[in-house]
């Protein structure tokens, strides 16, 4: 059964659990396929090439999944030995199991950021000087939208200013653009706003655009050329990957416009959950599909509060001690938000009554 109603409970843990659309079923089932390490595979070339034109770039690369894409991207960028300048709670530097170090064999360089962004003084002031002493600068990440941030947009001018450092320093700048289409839509404008400062980024298929698997790397034909052959030794080339493209192809056609939906339900997510005495949002961040909830008013943790909510069927996610994620996606419906606030709501309830229990 496909869709994300295959039971009562509500799944706001993720976008990542977004199930494929019947069309994208029917379109796997009709992909054109061949062997796409040959680069034979029809469907796949399609898919790369509406990719690299979407974002205004010259070829695109289809990876298994946004860690490899960021990975092989790295890679791509740098040689062994360099060291890289990314935001403090970027994806890469807190999820990706250390791959940039371990496998990459590159130095994370961690600035914070304000809302997700980088500050281009801070960048700036980072890059370690030619000394003797010290690793070389190559490449600078962004994350748009940032996701431990809770979803907040990087807008084309910050980025348009980071590029002004990087070019000066002869830096690569890259985009961990995981759900780009979620900040083109929140302000409207082409994906290309965003695409023009980079050098090269990635983006997901997966979450929000509601395929199975896959992810896009996007950039100049040589650095596809070399990712290419990096996502080759790293285990990623796939033979009849046109299963993988033909859902991606529609996503790229039908999937983008109706994130708006999943954003204006985050919003009256939002709005309902900072209306509960003892739970905090702040708004300002609610800018695409991530809700970052403050439970440190009730006085519990957020594990505590993500089992009073799992118990009542509504599931959320770890972001730290006292913040919890919801994510709005396809399949979560008005209705769904609806539901869900009256399970917050009783969940608090019962917290409150219990309170000194926890403790
Ligand atoms: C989800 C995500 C990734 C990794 O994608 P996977 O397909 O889960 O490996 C990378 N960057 C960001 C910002 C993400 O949100």
């Amino acid at each position: 059964m496909v869709g994300a109603k295959r039971s009562n409970v509500i799944d706001l843990r993720s976008d990542t659990v977004t199930m494929p659309t019947e069309e994208m079923l029917e379109a796997i089932r009709g992909a054109e396929l061949g062997d796409d390490v040959y680069r034979e595979d029809p469907t796949v070339n399609r898919l790369e090439e509406m990719a690299a034109k979407k974002m205004g770039m010259e070829a695109a690369l289809l990876v298994p999944s946004g860690t490899m894409a960021n990975l092989v991207s790295l890679m791509s960028n740098t040689k062994r030995g360099d060291c890289v300048i990314l935001e403090a709670e970027s994806h890469i530097y807190w999820y990706e199991v250390g791959g940039i170090s371990t496998i990459a064999g590159l130095i994370p360089w961690p600035i914070r950021g304000h809302m997700g962004a980088l500050d281009p003084k801070d960048v700036e002031e980072a890059i370690r000087p030619k000394d003797i002493h010290f690793p070389e600068t190559t490449l600078v990440c962004i994350e748009n939208t940032h996701n431990r941030a809770g979803g907040t947009v990087v807008t084309p001018k910050q980025i348009e200013a980071l590029c002004k450092v990087t070019r000066k320093y002869g830096l690569k700048l890259y985009m961990d653009g995981a759900r780009i289409f979620n900040a083109a839509v929140a302000l409207k404008v082409d994906v290309r706003e965003f695409t023009r400062h980079v050098d090269n980024l990635m983006f997901s298929l997966s979450k929000g655009l509601c395929c199975p698997v896959g992810s896009v790397i996007v950039g100049d034909s040589d650095f596809i050329e070399r990712a290419r052959k990096i996502r080759k030794m790293l285990g990623g080339g796939m033979r009849k990957a046109g299963i993988i493209a033909a859902p991606g192809i529609i996503a790229l056609e039908k999937m983008i416009d109706r994130l708006e939906e999943d954003h204006v339900n985050a919003k009256v997510l939002a709005k309902g959950v900072a209306g509960i005495e003892g739970l905090h949002v702040d708004l300002g961040r609610v800018q695409t599909n991530i809700v970052l909830v403050d439970v440190s008013g009730l006085g519990v943790n957020s594990n505590i509060f993500i089992a009073k909510l799992k118990e009542r069927g509504l599931l959320v996610s770890y972001h730290s001690r006292n913040i919890v994620r919801m994510v709005t996606h396809y399949g979560i419906t008005r209705e769904d938000i609806e539901r869900a606030l009256t399970i917050i709501e009783d969940a608090v309830r019962e917290i409150k009554a219990r309170s000194g229990d926890y403790f």
